[in-house]
Order: C-alpha cells, then sequence, then structure tokens
C-alpha cells in the first residue's frame, strides 16, 4: 500500500498523474513479487486473496477520494532524516508524506491499513507523528502549524491531530526518559501472547529455548535430558504429595473422630501420642465489608493500635503502577527487594509424546 502511495506521488512530481488502473496494476505487482510461503493469515476464515482485494479497495477509495491530488506541494515522500532528541539519541523520521497545504502549514500524512479506528484521545497521545513534527519545526523556517493526518484507509477517512509546543517538550523529555530506562534495564522477562506462534526469536527466548533443543534429540537422549528428568521427577512428586495430603487430611479427621467417641483428648499410638484440642477462633467480616467494625475501632479509641498497612496490597499498587511516581520514590527506602523464585507446572501442549 505505501509502495503504491509512494508511486502515485513520485509520477505527481513529474507531471504525471498515473491512472486507478496503473495505481492497482502497480499494487498487484508487488503483490505477486512480495508473496511469499512463509507470510502467515492470522484471522481465520480469511485467505491471500481477501487481503489483496481489500488492498485494491483503500487504494480505489483513496483514490476516488483525493483525485487529481492538487492540493498542496509534497515536500517529502517516505522520509529518511533523523532528528536529535539530545546530543545522544537520535529519532528516525520516516514520514509516509509530508505536505505544505498553505504557506507554513505543514501536514504529515500517515497512511493506516488496520480494521479499527482509534479513538481521538489516542491520536492526541500519540508519540510518532507528534516527534517527526520536532523535525518539521526545526528543518523549516516559516512553520505556522504542523498537522498530523492519519489516512485509515479501509474506512476512507481522515484523523487529525496537533501539538503545542509545550506538548512537545514534555513529549521529547519523555522520550528520552523512557530509552534511558529501557537502556538500564538488566531483566527482559518474556512476554508471552498468542503472537509468540511467529516470533522469530524462540530458539534464545527463556520460554521457549529448552524446548527447542530437546525436540531435536533422539527419543533416548531425550528422556535423558537433565532439564526433563528434573520435571518429570518434580511432577511425580508433586502428584505424590498431593495424595498423601488427602490421605493424611482423612487420618486426622478419623483420629478426631475416634477422639470424640471416646471422649478423649490424647490418643496413643507405639511411641508417639496425639493430642486432640478443640479452640475457639473469632471470624470478622471479609475485608471489603469492614466498614462498620473499622468505624467502631476508631470510635474505641483502637485504630492506632490495631491497623496496619496491608503490604500486599502497597506492593500490588506500586507494580502496577497505580501510585503517583513521587510517592514510591519516597516509599522506595522501605522496600527490600528479593526474588523469589518459583516452579509452577502445566499441561505441555508441545508434547512430543515420549
Ligand atoms: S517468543 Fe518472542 S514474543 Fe514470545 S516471549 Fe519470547 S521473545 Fe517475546
Amino acid at each position: 500500500m505505501h509502495e503504491a502511495l509512494e508511486k502515485l506521488y513520485t509520477d505527481l512530481k513529474f507531471q504525471k498523474l498515473m491512472k486507478l488502473n496503473d495505481v492497482l496494476d502497480f499494487y498487484n505487482d508487488l503483490w505477486q513479487k512480495n508473496w511469499n510461503d512463509a507470510i502467515v493469515i492470522v484471522k481465520k476464515g480469511y485467505d491471500k486473496e481477501n487481503y489483496r482485494k481489500m488492498g485494491e479497495k483503500f487504494l480505489t477509495d483513496y483514490y476516488n477520494h483525493y483525485k487529481p491530488f492538487d492540493k498542496g506541494k509534497v515536500l517529502g515522500l517516505e522520509t529518511t532524516e533523523f532528528i536529535d532528541l539530545d546530543d545522544k539519541y537520535k529519532f528516525h523520521v520516516r514520514i509516509d508524506r509530508l505536505n505544505e497545504a498553505d504557506d507554513g502549514v505543514y501536514e504529515i500524512h500517515d497512511y493506516k491499513t488496520g480494521g479499527y479506528l482509534p479513538e481521538q484521545a489516542r491520536l492526541d497521545e500519540d508519540r510518532q507523528l507528534a516527534l517527526y513534527s520536532l523535525w518539521v519545526l526545526k528543518t523549516f523556517g516559516n512553520v505556522k502549524k504542523v498537522k498530523l493526518i492519519w489516512h485509515y484507509l479501509a474506512f476512507d477517512k481522515e484523523l487529525v491531530s496537533e501539538r503545542t509546543q509545550d506538548q512537545l517538550m514534555k513529549l521529547r523529555r519523555e522520550t528520552i526518559k523512557a530509552i534511558n530506562k529501557i537502556e538500564s534495564a538488566k531483566d527482559f522477562p518474556s512476554v508471552v501472547t498468542k503472537l509468540c506462534d511467529w516470533c522469530q526469536f524462540r530458539p534464545i527466548c527463556p520460554h521457549f529455548k529448552h524446548l527447542y533443543k530437546i525436540e531435536t534429540l533422539e527419543p533416548k537422549e531425550y528422556l535423558e535430558d537433565s532439564g526433563v528428568k528434573l520435571v518429570n521427577e518434580y511432577a511425580e512428586l508433586q502428584e505424590k504429595i498431593k495424595g498423601l495430603s488427602e490421605e493424611l487430611e482423612k487420618v486426622r479427621q478419623t483420629l478426631i473422630d475416634f477422639a470424640k467417641k471416646e471422649d478423649v483428648d490424647v490418643v496413643f499410638g507405639s511411641d508417639i501420642k496425639a493430642s486432640v484440642n478443640s479452640y475457639e477462633s473469632f471470624k470478622f467480616p471479609p475485608k471489603n465489608e469492614r466498614t462498620e467494625l473499622n468505624e467502631m475501632i476508631k470510635k474505641l479509641g483502637l485504630w492506632n493500635d490495631l491497623a496496619m498497612v496491608d503490604t500486599y496490597e502497597l506492593a500490588k499498587k506500586i507494580k502496577n503502577k497505580e501510585l503517583h511516581e513521587d510517592f514510591i520514590r519516597l516509599l522506595d527506602k522501605f522496600i527490600k527487594k528479593e526474588k523469589t523464585d518459583i516452579v509452577r507446572l502445566s499441561k505441555n501442549n508441545n508434547n512430543n509424546n515420549y
């Protein structure tokens, strides 16, 4: 799509207006040349032909909407510029089409082929085109306004946003901050989603690396792999523990029943004895139904003695960034970060049946 529209506007620079059929031929030619079997259609029930025709429809609607393409001057197509964010970082400025509409009114056009229309609020927060506008402001002397324009081709719709100078300065600062955060990161935990099925990093990804190592092994080597052996052993022991816990609970309950029936509070075994006692415990309303109880505790002046910070909730809020970053900074000296290793067993859907 991008290449077909680039060709259309490139020809216009040479005072050549492509006919719609020529644009579609150019697009179909590119489609034939670039299609390969590694391309996967994720959406069930649709095939290559559906997508090719969608492309034709998008281009046809666009062509009919904007022909004869004589609004403003095209200053750049698929630009390959850079803007300095600071002394260290540059941002690649790849504008699909840069236009000057009126004297000093610049337009950054971006083509989108997705099948959804974003909310205006999302576009007003979009970083990419806003950062491009920093480059426009720096490069051209007469800039009065920069308009950010997204063409949602599936809907034949333009969505527009603008930024103030203050917003751009803030965006520049926040982008540098985000880069610093990424560069100082030590941990790169795997984030497993449906998209992993098409990820090229699977052989080196911590989530799939072991699977890749063992799936090429012969059955004997496979069963002797230390990882395979450990997981199998761990799972067997877990099963045994589960069975034993159920058995233990049954015997415990029978022992209690026995003590009650015999009216004793100690039951003797060969060289061991079991004390069976009852004690009374207090149950209070659950956490989300304690308003009245809390009010009463406060009224009785006991709140300071009894109330405690819910550190579990606090940790959750910090992890989910639900607290203001200034608050998190102030709380930081009270936090001791510890790593806990967890082993969780689940069904292996990549089973190779050994
Ligand atoms: S397979 Fe790819 S996408 Fe999935 S977690 Fe690993 S690196 Fe990330």
